[in-house]
Formats: C-alpha cells, sequence, structure tokens
C-alpha cells in the first residue's frame, strides 16, 4: 500500500471538518515527494525551456514544484544549459548547501555531456563531471513535457527510497534516469 492510500485511510470526517491521523514518517514521505522545491540553474538557452515549464500553460507548481533561490530550501537543482568551466565551482557549492536527501536534474544536451560544445576547453563535458545526476533529460532544447516527465520519474524515485526505509531496507542505488529527446524542440 502507497503512502497516499495509507494517508487517506487515516482521515476522519467531524462535523464541520476533517482530521488526518497519520504517523510522521507517512507525512514527511508525502510531503518530500509531493513538495520538491527546485534551486534553479538557467544558464542558457535551455533556461527558456525551464522556465516555459513553470509557466501557465505546463504549469509545474501542480506537480508541488516551485523554484527557489536558495540553497537551503531547495531539494533539486536543475541545471539547464552549458556550464562553463569558471561556473563549476560555484554549482558545485551551492550543491553542497543543499540538505539531504538532494537530487539534481541535468536538462538538455549542455548540461547532460557539453552539447554542441562538447569541443571547446571553456566548457564543461556534463555536471556529473563535479556533482551526481539523478535525472538527464536529453535535447537540444528538451521540451517542456520532457522535463516534467523527468520530475515523474524522480518523484517515483522519491516514493521507492521511502518504501525501502520503511521496510528497513537500503536504500535503492540511484541509477540515472534518461529522458530521451522526443518530437520537435522549441
Ligand atoms: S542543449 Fe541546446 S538549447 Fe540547451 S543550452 Fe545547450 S545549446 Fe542551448
Amino acid at each position: 500500500m502507497g503512502v497516499k492510500e495509507r494517508l487517506e485511510q487515516g482521515i476522519i470526517r467531524v462535523p464541520g471538518g476533517t482530521i488526518l491521523v497519520a504517523k510522521l514518517a507517512d507525512l514527511m514521505a508525502w510531503a518530500r515527494k509531493s513538495s520538491m522545491w527546485s534551486l534553479t540553474f538557467g544558464l542558457s538557452c535551455c533556461a527558456i525551456e525551464m522556465m516555459a515549464t513553470a509557466a501557465s500553460r505546463y504549469d509545474l507548481d501542480r506537480f508541488g514544484m516551485f523554484f527557489r533561490a536558495t540553497p537551503r530550501q531547495a531539494d533539486v537543482m536543475i541545471v539547464a544549459g552549458w556550464v562553463s568551466v569558471k561556473m563549476a565551482p560555484f554549482i558545485k557549492r551551492l550543491y553542497e548547501q543543499m540538505p539531504e536527501p538532494k537530487y539534481v536534474i541535468a536538462m538538455g544536451g549542455c548540461a547532460s555531456a557539453g552539447g554542441p560544445y562538447r569541443d571547446s576547453i571553456t566548457i564543461v563535458k556534463g555536471v556529473d563531471q563535479f556533482v551526481p545526476v539523478d535525472v538527464y533529460v536529453y535535447g537540444c532544447p528538451p521540451r517542456p513535457e520532457n522535463l516534467i516527465l523527468g520530475i515523474l520519474k524522480l518523484q517515483e524515485r522519491i516514493r521507492e527510497e521511502h518504501r525501502a526505509e520503511k521496510n528497513g531496507l537500503p536504500r535503492p542505488v540511484r541509477e540515472p534516469i534518461i529522458i530521451p529527446e522526443t518530437g520537435a524542440t522549441g
């Protein structure tokens, strides 16, 4: 039984309202999955698609995603765009300031592997050179739907981690999630 079903079992209707009785661990797992706050690292063209994902048409808020401008309150970092060699240490420092558990999404070919600038000596060949990446969303740029798919897959992973934690099992190994490029871009 999932966290959602267990939480629903604890709903008690009372005159004039509702009471929810649940284990703190279940509430925390539900909140962790359903309110991923994102530290945005919009560095170049992919950032426009990331912003479009948050705007009214794709409405990222409905998945509990909010952009935060501080690493201290962020659960996930979305790196959107190419990363210069000079910028990399600052991204790493901000990642280290995020509280655990924390996740990273590399959005676009540049953040995933250097993209069209792969041969440049000033561009890092993927953010996984200096931070662990959980989700690679390919494309140049990826469509908002693909970023959303990556976020939903990441939410599934958080659910699995909680299930393992609850059953006293070790956390599953974090295999990278790959969202391939699909359809027309832009
Ligand atoms: S993957 Fe393409 S769209 Fe995204 S930052 Fe690189 S060049 Fe720009």
